[in-house]
């Protein structure tokens, strides 16, 4: 209903929240602090099949399997720390009982004080057939051999994050320019700057697709993977300076392998990097980075760990979902992209993440020289 003493900017402020959440698309949840559903919007009614009203007010443990409550509620405690948990697999129970796969993106709410008062939720359906092949690690492999390898993946990505690079620039630069003039209306503003933080997330991912493709052909070469992993040092230099984290190096005797330097930089860039932002500027925040020979695996070694916070239990399975990220800013692409190249250099990659804290990443290669 319209308040008759509504005033035009009030009206377009309205209409915008309409657009942006009562009639969007992708179906969305705002819950209190508590848990507690607050506001539904229409996709969100028309997938989990209650009506707007009867599910206002009602508690999450009415929307989630009684299994999943605690890894509900670590979700929404780490959204709560980091502002955003993207792209976590989750299912959600409709009105009649029945399961929906879907990613949920959970973002946290706040005050004018900065204080966490709610979290908006956004669920993105996937169907069984899509679902059991994310559980299937295979999957990616197999689709990556019919795609002629890791070279043809290449060459795809770098089409078509180039193609997409241009229509980005022209809406990212169209909102700057919408948001920076005078006169223009608060909620318009608003929406400008919406779509302007939307574009840079989505420039963000293009630029980590082309940081992790190329044109030419992939080339496996034998390599050392201690002289790989000093390359990926030197790249990340100033980052781990400006963050004062120090750097051990422990690399013992290891024979070559057969890698391609270009895609395994941005591995092992991507891990280094991943560390130093969960350091997070911590005071003696260190990554040790050690290479060696496993006689009883036959492979060789290249670990990255930190001295960070670690990982949540809950979120160890979801890492290498494509686009999961904890990070405001993050693409999570890079884990997604590690496995993959590993994959395809017949090695594989480990995450563990001890109860003392920190994180640990391992490459594995089996194929030596
Ligand atoms: P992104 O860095 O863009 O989020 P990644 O695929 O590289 O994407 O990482 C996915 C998620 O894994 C991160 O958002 C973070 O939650 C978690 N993660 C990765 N490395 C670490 C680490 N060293 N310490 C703690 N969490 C990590």
């Amino acid at each position: 209903m319209t308040n008759k003493k509504e005033t035009p900017q009030h009206a377009l402020q309205r209409s915008l929240f309409d657009a942006v959440f009562f009639n969007a698309q992708e179906p969305m949840l705002v819950l209190d602090r508590g848990l507690t559903v607050l506001l539904v919007n229409n996709s969100a009614v028309k997938l989990l099949g209650w009506s707007g009203l009867d599910m206002t007010g009602k508690p999450a443990s009415a929307l989630v399997l009684e299994k999943d409550l605690a890894d509900f509620s670590e979700l929404t405690a780490l959204a709560a720390k980091n502002g955003v948990v993207r792209n976590y697999r989750f299912y959600m129970l409709t009105s009649s009982k029945n399961i929906v796969r879907l990613f949920l993106t959970v973002q946290s709410l706040k005050d004018e004080a900065g204080a966490v008062n709610g979290f908006c939720f956004y669920l993105s359906p996937v169907s069984p057939d899509e679902w059991s092949a994310l559980k299937d690690p295979h999957v990616f492999k197999n689709a990556a051999r019919k795609l002629n390898r890791l070279t043809s993946i290449g060459q795809l990505t770098s089409m078509f994050a180039h193609d997409i690079k241009n229509p980005l620039h022209v809406i990212l630069s169209t909102s700057e320019l919408l948001r920076a003039q005078e006169g223009q209306p608060e909620s318009v503003k608003t929406g400008a700057e919406l779509i302007e933080r939307n574009a840079r997330r989505a420039s963000k991912i293009v630029k980590t697709l082309l940081d992790f493709s190329r044109s030419g052909m992939c080339r496996l070469e034998p390599y050392s993977v201690a002289d790989a992993a000093e390359s990926a040092l030197e790249l990340i230099d100033s980052s781990l300076k400006a963050a004062k984290v120090g750097v051990q190096r422990d690399f013992a005797e290891a024979p070559k392998v057969f890698l391609d330097p270009h895609y395994m930089h941005s591995v092992i860039y991507n891990i280094i990097n991943n560390a130093v932002q969960a350091l997070d500027g911590a005071p003696q925040g260190r990554v040790k980075i050690s290479s060696g020979w496993l006689e009883k695996e036959k492979e060789v070694f290249l670990t990255i760990s930190d001295n960070g916070p670690g990982l949540e239990t809950g979120m160890l399975e979801n890492l290498f979902q494509p686009f999961f990220t904890t990070k405001d800013n993050g693409t999570g692409l890079g884990l997604y992209l590690a496995r993959q190249i590993m994959d395809e250099h017949g090695g594989r990659i480990i995450v563990s993440s001890p109860a003392e804290g920190g994180a640990i990443v391992s490459l594995r290669f089996k194929k030596t020289v």
